[in-house]
């Protein structure tokens, strides 16, 4: 088996008075692309940190590409992209003047970087001052910074936050590009519907511990959440509901239905809805969706500064 790209193992991270990671476990393989997921103070970003190797476990372990990265030389580095949450950059400097600010940093050709800022959409504001750049425009700078060096791992800390739809569509085509390449990337976000069809597995943190672990088809076994079944009716929704035997039906308008059950009895209620014959025009499958799934695993009703 291949060594995973990004490996925790039993990792707890205590801060004075707050313990932030409470044995977290998981491995990412290579060319994979997960959501990191939970409420504030869940212990994401001191995940991310940990694996940037900007702080140290207090017990367990930590891998990027089999290493620990806390330990690893800078040119070991060049394989790793991140993305902050908040990124800051100099208001003064151009697009191309800050890339090349990075680029020196992490050893990279300067002749890269407008071939990056085209990746990114930003050839023409290149050479305009970013104090003068949406906020689009600096998360998309702020890629381009964590794309220099070819990064094997990409950790991205809420990459789409202040993106409107359009731009965070563009944000993740990149993203699916640099995944086809053979990249990982672990993407931290409260913007849970984007991710659906986006990632490959989602890991929910929920008070420093994982609380679920797998693809979304995974999670939703695992939470085992009702299907909602929306049928729109020719006759009074009320008499479809009586001629569904033993399903539990809500009724919306009097011409629609919804009928909600467990997964495994999904095909059992689809097949007593299709001997209704014509008297149903419509149907409607509502799987739960991710975040559905994530209230689910990842809900936190005490306050997230409790400490522990
Ligand atoms: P958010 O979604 O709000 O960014 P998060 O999931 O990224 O939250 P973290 O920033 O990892 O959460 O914080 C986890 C917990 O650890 C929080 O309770 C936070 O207050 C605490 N914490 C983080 N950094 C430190 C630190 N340097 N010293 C003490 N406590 C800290």
């Amino acid at each position: 088996m291949s060594v995973p790209a990004l490996a925790v193992e039993g990792v707890i991270k205590q801060y004075p008075g707050r313990r932030a990671l409470n044995g977290v476990s998981f491995a990412i393989p290579p060319g994979v692309c997960v959501a990191l997921l939970g409420h504030n103070g869940a212990g994401k970003t001191t995940l991310m940190k940990l694996l940037l190797g900007l702080t140290r476990p207090t017990a367990g372990a930590v891998r990027v590409l089999g290493e620990n990265p806390a330990e690893v030389p800078l040119e070991f580095r060049r394989q790793i992209g991140f993305l902050p949450e908040n990124v800051i950059f100099h208001d003064e400097l151009t697009g191309r003047d800050t890339l090349r600010f990075y680029a020196r940093l992490k050893g990279e050709r300067l002749s890269r970087c407008d071939e990056l800022l085209a990746r990114v959409g930003l050839a023409e504001a290149a050479g305009r001052r970013v104090k003068t750049y949406s906020k689009g425009m600096r998360q998309r700078l702020g890629l381009a910074q964590a794309l220099l060096g070819e990064p094997k791992v990409l950790l991205l800390d809420e990459p789409t936050t202040g993106l409107d739809p359009m731009l965070r569509q563009e944000f993740y085509r990149i993203i699916q590009e640099l995944r086809d390449g053979g990249s990982t990337i672990l993407l931290s976000s409260h913007v849970l519907t984007e991710l659906e069809a986006r990632t490959d597995l989602a890991a929910i943190l929920r008070q420093g511990e994982l609380a679920a672990w797998g693809s979304l088809d995974e999670l939703r076994c695992q939470a085992d959440l009702p299907v909602r079944l929306r049928l729109a009716s020719a006759d009074e929704a009320a008499d479809v509901a009586q001629r569904l035997d033993g399903l539990a039906a809500n009724l919306l308008t009097p011409r629609s239905l919804e009928v909600v059950c467990a997964v495994s009895d999904k095909m059992a209620a689809l097949r007593q809805i299709a001997e209704l014959g014509e008297v149903v025009v419509d149907l409607e499958i509502q799987l739960p969706s991710l975040d559905d799934v994530y209230v689910h695993f990842g809900h936190h009703a005490a306050s997230e500064e409790d400490p522990r």
